[in-house]
């Protein structure tokens, strides 16, 4: 293909579907989707529960249905291509990205400006390294939820669940509705890892038990699983020798935590950071290479799909301003510090443009927190300080630091959250 597009975005999930719809809005007139996959839509064509959209849609929505959203935004858009069956096998930092269809075969294409929203994939046991042998009937969380889900078959009938993600809850709940006996959710943290309202529908009202600061010691079973051995942990999270008992189970699910997927961008020679396993973005999601931005779950793991789509909307603009060229140029670098309790905070450098702008920051925290304070500070100024009446790792918290604050504070902004005094 020799045409030179706009923007093209590596990934048809609601991120690259997002940034489509809001690139095409702010003016990029040849827009590119590249989708691996049988259909556009990511990872929610899995996820037939509902609970998604209210933030975003307005509207409570099952995950196909807002991923149709989604689509339905972008599918008559002349500008707008999407190429589905399609794998992104390179990205170079000329915007050059090689991919390969059944259809077209290997082919180049370029762009003025790219968008890389892989979204994630799931840790599997190999990185979490449980002994015993290999038996089947050992799945994560995902797949499982694929294979009922969408393909129709049923992992297993008596099933355990190790993490208490948010896949892994759902999961509880869906195996049993369809006829199946979770006998346990094992937590190796002393909190779940899930949101609260799928702590109460999924677990509290199935009766399914959970076990804090626990995990899995052996799996059990040769050519199939026939049960595990469970074992509480100390806070080290060692397992503590005479706490061992055992459960029956012929499917053992994982919900150990998402990999972002990132190994484009990682060929790409992108500036990357340890604690969210993405690359490292600006306000405007731009990364360490001029014209290449990111959105969505391959920045960092999203507990919800709306803020995922807000996320991918910012990039999508601001990927559609740079390929026009209306982009302001950036008068300031600033470095955007997690303190304190914050594990991670997103965008983590700003590049402070004369266009003074609301600054919308995303942060997680390292551990469940009653009554907080978060506060932003720059120098000796206090940007914004607020009170969280809670605060959860599962839960991500966003604020906007409004333009008249942001304006004029080029040093290191630190954004903190701190348990107040009971
Ligand atoms: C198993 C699972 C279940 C989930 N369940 C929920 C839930 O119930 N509720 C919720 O709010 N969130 C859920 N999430 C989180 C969910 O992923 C996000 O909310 C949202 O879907 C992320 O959007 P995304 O576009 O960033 O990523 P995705 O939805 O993962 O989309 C990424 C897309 O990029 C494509 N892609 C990746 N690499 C390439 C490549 N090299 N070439 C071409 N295409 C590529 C993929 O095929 C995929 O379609 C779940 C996540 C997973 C993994």
């Amino acid at each position: 293909m020799n045409k030179i597009y706009d923007v093209i975005i590596v990934g048809g999930g609601p991120a690259g579907l997002s940034a489509a719809y809001s690139a095409w809005q702010n003016g990029a007139e040849s827009i590119l989707v590249l989708e691996r996959d049988r259909e556009p839509g990511g990872i929610l064509q899995q996820c037939i529960h509902n609970g998604f959209g209210l933030h975003h849609f307005k509207e409570e929505l099952t995950g196909p249905g807002y991923a149709q959203r989604c689509y339905d935004l972008v599918k008559d858009k002349r500008e707008i291509e999407i190429l589905v069956d399609t794998m992104v096998l390179e990205v170079n930092k000329d915007k050059t990205v090689t991919a390969v269809s059944p259809a077209q075969g290997l082919f180049t294409v370029q762009g003025q400006t790219l968008i890389l929203t892989m979204g994630c994939r799931e840790r599997t046991r190999g990185a979490i390294r449980i002994p015993g042998y290999r038996p089947a009937g050992v799945f994560t969380a995902g797949a499982a939820q694929r294979m009922v889900n969408m393909e129709g078959y049923l992992p297993g009938k008596k099933i355990v669940i190790l993490g208490s993600g948010d896949i892994g809850l759902i999961m509880a709940r869906r195996m049993s509705l369809e006829g199946c006996k979770v006998q346990a959710v094992l937590e190796i943290c002393p909190f779940s890892n899930g949101l609260t309202r799928n702590m109460v529908q999924c677990l509290d009202d199935y009766d399914i038990p959970l076990y804090l600061s626990h995990t899995i010691t052996a799996i059990h079973g040769k050519d199939r699983v026939t049960g595990i051995t469970a074992a509480a942990v100390d806070e080290k999270m060692r397992p503590v020798a005479g706490t061992e008992f055992d459960i029956d189970c012929d499917t053992l699910l994982l919900s150990v935590g998402l990999i972002p997927e990132n190994e484009l961008s990682l060929g790409l020679g992108l500036s990357m950071h340890s604690l969210t396993n993405g690359p490292i973005v600006d306000q405007h999601r731009e990364t360490s290479i001029p014209g290449i931005f990111a959105a969505g779950n391959v920045v960092h793991v999203h507990d919800l799909v709306d803020f995922v789509s807000e996320e991918a909307e910012i990039a999508g603009k601001f990927a559609a301003l740079k390929a026009r060229r209306v982009l302001a140029a950036a008068v300031a670098d600033v470095t955007v510090e997690a303190a304190d309790e914050v594990r991670t905070c997103v965008p983590q450098h700003l590049r402070v443009t004369e266009e003074h702008e609301v600054i919308r920051l995303f942060m997680r925290v390292r551990r469940p927190l009653k009554k907080c304070r978060l506060t932003i500070r720059s120098g000796e100024d206090t940007l914004l300080t607020k009170v969280l009446p809670v605060a959860k790792p599962s839960e991500m918290i966003a604020v906007n630091v409004p333009a008249d604050k942001a304006a004029g504070h080029y040093t290191t902004w630190s954004v903190s959250v701190m348990e107040e005094e009971a």
